[in-house]
């Protein structure tokens, strides 16, 4: 497991450290709540483990990246995003990546334009 990042906002919320509103939990990941949400539902799926991007999670601890997805189903599942939801992992920031800790966004409850912004 990588080293925890103590200036990492999202390395505060996996200890605890920060509240959130935590929506599911595995071995692997936490998702909460955004605190500034896009969407009807907009849950962010975080590694327990501190990795800039989701990128770099998969060459580090690629179960953990897998976990993600999984996690994302379950919330997706949880929500009754039965329509469809999206999927997003900005990546630099160029793509509008804030927060340097790998993070999957889950939008839905409403329909989604595209390309996006
Ligand atoms: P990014 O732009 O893909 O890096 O997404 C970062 C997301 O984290 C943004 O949607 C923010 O609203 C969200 N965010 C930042 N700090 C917190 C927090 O403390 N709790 C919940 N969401 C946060």
């Amino acid at each position: 497991m990588s080293t925890p990042d103590p200036d990492c906002i999202f390395c505060k919320i996996v200890a605890g450290e920060v509240p959130a509103d935590v929506v599911h939990e595995t071995d692997h990941s936490v998702a909460f709540r955004d605190l500034s949400p896009q969407a009807p539902t907009h849950v962010l799926v975080i590694p327990r483990s501190h990795f800039p991007n989701a990128a770099e999670l998969a060459a580090g601890e690629p179960d953990a990246a897998v976990d993600l997805f999984h996690a994302a189903r379950a919330v997706a599942d949880r929500e009754g995003l039965d329509a469809g939801y999206r999927m997003v992992l900005n990546t630099g920031a160029q793509a509008h990546q804030t927060v340097f800790h790998a993070h999957l966004h889950v939008l839905g409850g409403r329909t989604m334009g595209w390309p996006p912004g």
